[in-house]
């Protein structure tokens, strides 16, 4: 099987190369605005939209024409990888995966993508990289880069510049190991298996939070855009940058275990987007937990939910294991004893007792077991439909939902 891996580093650019880096990653930006801009002009006067071919041809103008020759001191590819960047923004709108594409501000998403492997020359003896129009940089080398240099992308976070390489490498197909476990996934605990285990919430990061609000309250006291005001912001950043990759750690060292110890993980097909839309309700019928859900929490939430599903489909893969997404049904009313559906069957919102044969666990692991069943109906139904055979050694994760409702 092949085995796409991302390795990422911190960049230590030269003064030169800082600049150069900046100002690359601005031309991406121009580039990235100027387009969408004009696709929204073409759209208001009913023309019809630019394919990425035809945006290649006016990027070239744009670096020859006398309005910005400053494009022309750019590196090409990455120009044009934007370009292909807000034809997938636009891909993703018209499928109904994301929101429309938005002009890039300044300062929030620099980087650019150097697609082409031939441009790039990688010495990990000597912990440098060659970039086309940057020359060789070095990187805090922490661990080895592992296949085949397919792209390498250079984005700015803090202050710090980082190089993401992207490989690609052949490995043999492994053997799934371990059983199969059913997650639920909730706010008080972040991840409940059918096993028993938990994982704490995500927001548990206590004392970052402290420290945050804390900064917070200190820049709110300083005068607009004055020096205090833009230390106490970088501070803010560094704060909220710390938080997140606490968050990404604990996030993958959960999925890692999980991944490991389990062939088959059974999960509850939550429509994150939905469900943040949904949270506040309406006035006859309000949402519940919507305390829970709105705000930076939900935002974590989501962004966790989110990602620990990436992860854990992609870490499965790697190992040979399934992800199956079940429609999230009734699995925190249903008795995994007797079968008996009630929503009574959940006095409290951490107790599950069965109204009818008084079976007793707590919720979320009831939810949990009926996610697993589910699963396991699913997986039956697909591979004796063979919709898609099990040798082929692919995760599948919601698709055949119309075929087999669990
Ligand atoms: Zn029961």
């Amino acid at each position: 099987m092949q085995r796409l891996q991302a390795f990422k580093y911190e960049l230590m650019p030269i003064g030169e190369q800082q600049r150069q880096l900046r100002r690359f990653a601005g031309a991406c930006r121009f580039v990235f605005n100027k387009a969408l801009a004009l696709h929204k002009e073409r759209y208001g006067q009913g023309e019809k939209k630019l394919g990425y071919a035809g945006l290649c041809k006016l990027l070239t103008e744009w670096r020859n024409g006398p309005e910005t020759p400053w494009l022309a001191d750019a590196p090409t590819h990455p120009l044009q990888q934007t370009l292909k960047d807000l034809e997938r923004a636009y891909a993703n709108f018209f499928a109904k995966r994301a929101e429309f594409p938005r002009f890039k501000k300044k300062g929030q998403s620099e980087s650019l993508r150097y697609p082409d492997p031939k441009q790039i020359k990688l010495d990990q003896g000597n912990s440098r990289i060659f970039l086309p129009k940057l020359g060789w940089l070095r990187y805090r080398n922490s661990r080895e880069v592992l296949g085949k240099v397919k792209n390498v992308t250079v984005s700015a976070s803090c202050g710090k510049w980082f190089v993401s390489i992207q490989t690609e490498r052949e490995l043999e197909q492994p053997i799934p190991s371990g059983g199969a476990v059913g997650i639920d996934m909730g706010v008080a605990r972040f991840a409940t298996l059918s096993d028993g285990t938990f994982y704490a919430p995500l927001n548990s990061f206590k004392r970052h939070q402290d420290r945050l609000r804390k900064a917070q309250q200190a820049m709110s006291r300083k005068v607009k855009f004055s020096s205090n005001w833009k230390n106490e912001k970088s501070r803010i950043q560094k704060i909220h940058s710390r938080i997140g990759n606490a968050r990404r750690d604990y996030l993958h060292k959960t999925t890692t275990t999980i991944s490991k110890n389990h062939a088959m993980v059974c999960i509850e097909d939550l429509q994150v987007r939905n469900m943040s839309r949904s949270a506040a309700g309406s006035t006859e019928k309000p949402g519940r937990n919507v305390r829970a859900k709105s705000g930076l929490n939900k935002s974590i939430l989501d962004q966790g939910w989110f990602e620990f599903r990436r992860q854990l489909e992609y870490k499965l893969a790697w190992s040979g294991g399934w992800l199956i997404a079940v429609p999230a049904q009734n699995t925190s009313r249903t008795c995994p004893a007797c079968g008996c559906v009630s929503a009574h069957n959940r006095p409290m919102q951490a107790k599950f007792i069965c109204v009818q044969c008084g079976f007793e666990e707590h919720a979320d692991v009831v939810g949990a077991i009926n996610v697993l069943r589910a699963g396991h109906a699913r997986f039956a139904c697909e591979v004796s439909g063979a919709i898609m055979p099990p040798a082929a050694g692919t995760h599948r994760s919601g698709s055949g939902a119309a075929q087999c409702r669990a």
